[in-house]
């Protein structure tokens, strides 16, 4: 029998929502905020009890869960809205958001300065995962804070791996990211080529998918249709994980690899490819219909127009 906790949830957003719907499911009681009214409204009607302000939600709880867009709004919170002024001595902060590795290391200090103990836990799973109750959650704090938010973290998701100190969680989301995808480019660039060799979608695929070029981006986010009937692109590239969330990720892990120094020149190129495809056509589309930027006569996210005509 897992101890009930008293949450205060911030941000009921796409993702904050369901997560706090699954908090209530599990027993625990759960005080929440969002700037947007009709979101607190949804979230009562899942037995989250709607607070007036975020410091109001926080007075009473054992553990805030923050699930905001970007550091700069944790960071605030924290600070200058009067959270962690607001929360009991010894209140663990566990940050959900996906932030700036530096943020998340502020984020910590502040907690730490104010007497609290916290937690970075991004998420990956979408959606989805948030209803379903099945993200996975990558955490960095101490060892004593990963055990405490346990029953929480599995209150939302199937797995929580602890993978080192402050900002740590962060660290490996934006690693993760990276690969999948510089991974979906490598993936889209070769059914870009197969069809220019006359390859079959489904030949490629048939061999690739179990020989070395195997990767999630290829056997369960196939960029082209056909392949994998569940993927994205057999419904018109309706999300799924979509493009401007992977832009935002990727902006992150340029700035953390050009604040390192380390040169990553596909990383650095990917987020470029994904910026640019998030602010033109690929705003409402799942990341992989970059695949449709890629092809020839396409002038890609680089110069705007990109269908080529070609079908995907
Ligand atoms: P969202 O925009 O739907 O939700 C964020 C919510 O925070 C909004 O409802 C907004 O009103 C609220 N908010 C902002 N400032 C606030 C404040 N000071 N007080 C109270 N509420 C405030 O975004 P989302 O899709 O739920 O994503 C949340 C985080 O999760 C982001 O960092 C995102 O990168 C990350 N993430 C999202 C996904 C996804 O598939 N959507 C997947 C993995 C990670």
């Amino acid at each position: 029998m897992v101890t009930s906790s008293t949450v205060a949830f911030i941000g009921l957003g796409h993702m904050g929502g369901p997560m706090a719907a699954n908090l209530v499911k599990a027993g625990h009681r759960v005080l929440g905020f969002d700037l947007v009214p009709g979101l607190l409204a949804a979230a009562a009607t899942a037995g989250v009890e709607p607070a007036g302000s975020a410091v109001g939600a926080v007075t009473e709880a054992d553990v805030v869960i923050t699930m905001l867009p970007a550091g700069r709004h944790v960071l605030a919170l924290y600070r200058e809205q009067g959270v962690l002024a607001a929360a009991r001595p010894g209140t663990l902060f566990v940050d959900c958001s996906t932030i700036d590795v530096a943020d998340a290391r502020a984020a910590h200090t502040a907690v730490a300065e104010a007497g609290h103990r916290s937690l970075d836990a991004p998420v990956s799973g979408g959606v989805v995962g948030a209803e379903a109750g099945t993200l996975t959650f990558m955490a960095g704090g101490g060892a004593e804070e990963f055990a405490a938010a346990g029953p929480l973290l599995d209150a939302m998701g199937r797995k929580a791996v602890h993978c080192g100190t402050a900002g740590a969680g962060q660290a490996a989301k934006i690693c993760n990211n990276m690969i999948l995808a510089v991974s979906m480019i490598g993936v889209s660039e070769a059914f870009v080529l197969a069809e220019s060799l006359g390859l079959d979608h489904q030949a490629l695929y048939d061999v690739a998918s179990t020989a070395s070029g195997q990767c999630w981006a290829l056997t369960v986010n196939c960029p082209v249709p056909g392949p994998v009937p569940t993927s994205p692109a057999n419904r018109d590239y309706q999300p799924g994980f979509a493009a401007p969330l992977m832009a935002k990720d990727l902006g992150l892990a340029a700035a953390a690899l050009r604040a390192g120094g380390v040169a990553a020149p596909l990383g650095l190129k990917a987020a470029e490819l994904y910026a640019e495809f998030a602010a033109g056509d690929g705003a409402g589309l799942d990341f992989s219909a970059i695949v449709r930027t890629l092809r020839p006569g396409a002038t890609g996210p680089e110069g705007g127009a990109h269908e080529s005509g070609t079908p995907a």
